[in-house]
């Protein structure tokens, strides 16, 4: 299936340049291909490649080519009834050759008359679902005060896995991510990072100029940036283990208290709908669970105490199974989203499989 995604760069000179000169060499390629009454590609590219590689110097060669492409559909539709014309600002085409779009990470690259460019671009929220997906090729359009890519994308149509081995997942502050594989996505790293955007904030906060003030605005986008690149590499994670079904607390229950210090407000409902939609285009589950009790419970045995957890660690008082308390509850929300147990009353045990 296709989609095609709109994405909003910033206009510049260089791309009008480009535009400028890619639809002024399509329609010379027309001028010819009409006269001519040919379409065919090949033809075209004998008869005018070497004079518009005179011409058109600046222009890369795989432009011209898209150049020529473009001419030709245009001939073959129109069937040298009327002559076809290209607005000299037209939209421009790109195939793979001349871009390369990250989707995830918010930026593309495009060749033009000036070289190889590099624009970032804010991924709209309702395209997310589409970041994963193969980008085809692309136009590129000159609008009054930006200019818009419109990116094809490409993906098969995904068949619901039958099988279901579940996977339970545990977001917290210790551990971004911790997997009832026995995995984990540690936040150490993270927390690092965090930390020094937040020293240079309250540098750059105490000096108070508007040129700080810019400088702050800066800042926060490259820390969204970074959250955000960060979620995705998790999910991309937690989705290629070879399971079917991912298991989640329900955000709703997500604590305040899963804040720290130096981790901040991390994104976990970034991190969720990250997985959610990337889950989906892969044919696997996401099923949320009620969080309550899944820090409490021995995974082994089912023992429901508050006081088997201690900090870091889990010690069950009934069976006596020490473990990693984010681990153990990363297993009891695999083992609950089987049963719908984690809505019994609190001091019934829950008996783990
Ligand atoms: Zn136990």
């Amino acid at each position: 299936m296709y989609r095609t995604i709109k994405i909003k760069l910033d206009k510049s000179n260089e791309l009008i340049q480009t535009a400028r000169l890619w639809n002024a060499a399509c329609q010379d390629v027309i001028d010819y291909g009409f006269v001519a009454h040919d379409y065919n590609k090949t033809r075209l590219n004998k008869a005018t490649y070497k004079d518009l590689r005179e011409k058109y110097s600046t222009l890369p060669s795989a432009l011209l080519q898209t150049a020529r492409d473009q001419a030709s559909d245009m001939l073959k539709r129109l069937k040298y009834e009327t002559k076809p014309f290209k607005h000299p600002f037209g939209a421009v085409r790109f195939d793979v050759r001349t871009m390369k779009v990250f989707l995830e990470s918010g930026y593309c690259k495009l060749t033009t008359v000036f070289g190889r460019l590099r624009y970032d671009f804010q991924l709209a929220d309702y395209y997310q679902k589409y970041a994963t997906w193969k980008v085809m090729n692309a136009q590129l359009k000159i609008a009054k005060n930006a200019c818009y890519l419109n990116v094809q994308v490409e993906q098969p149509d995904p068949e619901t896995i039958a099988g279901d081995k579940r996977i339970g997942v545990d977001l917290g502050i210790n551990n971004i991510a911790v997997c009832s594989d026995n995995t984990f996505w540690k936040s150490g790293p993270v927390k690092t990072v965090k930390g020094k955007y937040q020293y240079l904030r309250s540098k750059i906060q105490s000096i108070g100029t508007r040129s700080a003030k810019r400088k702050l605005q800066t800042l926060s986008g490259r820390e969204r940036r970074f959250q955000k690149d960060m979620n995705h590499q998790i999910a991309n994670w937690i989705l290629s283990k070879s399971y079917d079904t991912i298991a989640l607390e329900d955000l709703t229950y997500i604590r305040n208290s899963k804040k720290n210090k130096k981790l901040g407000k991390w994104s976990f409902a970034e991190l969720r709908s990250i997985i959610e939609y990337k889950a989906i285009a892969i044919g696997k589950k996401v099923v949320a669970i009620d969080p309550r009790y899944t820090s409490r419970t021995c995974s082994k045995c089912g023992f429901q105490k508050k006081e088997n957890r201690n900090g870091r660690t889990f010690k069950c008082k009934n069976c006596g199974f020490q473990i990693d308390a984010d681990l153990n509850a990363s297993r009891n929300i695999a083992t609950f989203s089987r049963t719908d147990r984690s809505r019994l009353p609190v001091n019934q045990p829950i008996v783990a499989g």
